[in-house]
């Protein structure tokens, strides 16, 4: 669509900003606040995995195969890798590559070993980078070089906000064992 000249073979990329990190005096209160609504009764329903590499790397991919068919981007071969922070921009969480001649994409999230919060939230925020990067993706056909990039941050970051609230209430209800062994 645009004449880009760029030659990279990963030719649009997105980050995920880090929001409250170490940053905000409220970030303790917006973390008791999810734990008190959600969080509980999702990690006594589901089993919050372990945050050791392999189950880590398990559940990422159990929920970016979620995502991406919940998204309709079953036409599209992603994958999901774990990142430290020197390979990410400063104050990242994450990004995305993609190249949509190929349809493929790689989301990059940051390492469970580097956040500084407990297991269970770490990999509840993965799964956020998750379903931001995916919006991103899902809105790239309209990007173009005028695109305000501010602008777009903030539009996906209300979208996926909302989608893992509904998700994360649909799970919630979920208590069976059936619903447990289906994930
Ligand atoms: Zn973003």
């Amino acid at each position: 669509m645009t004449n880009s000249t760029s030659r990279d073979i990963m030719s649009q990329m997105s980050v995920r900003y880090r929001p409250y990190f170490n940053l905000s005096p409220l970030f303790p209160l917006v973390l008791l606040f999810t734990s008190v609504g959600v969080a509980p009764v999702r990690a006594a329903s589901v089993g919050a995995p372990e945050c050791a590499a392999a189950s880590t790397a398990e559940f990422l991919n159990s929920r970016l195969a979620f995502w991406q068919q919940r998204l309709n981007l079953q036409d599209w071969k992603l994958s999901v890798s774990s990142s430290h922070p020197s390979d990410l921009k400063p104050e990242t969480l994450g990004n995305i590559h993609w190249d949509k001649d190929n349809k493929s994409a790689v989301v990059h999230v940051l390492a469970v070993s580097d956040y500084k919060m407990a297991c269970p939230a770490a990999l509840e925020d993965m799964e956020l980078t998750v379903v931001h990067e995916l919006v991103h993706l899902t809105l790239s056909p309209l990007r173009t070089s005028a695109t305000n990039r501010t602008d777009e941050e903030h539009a996906v970051n209300q979208i996926s906000d909302a989608l893992l609230k509904l998700e994360r209430q649909h799970r919630a209800h979920e208590t069976s064992p059936v619903a447990l062994i289906q994930r």
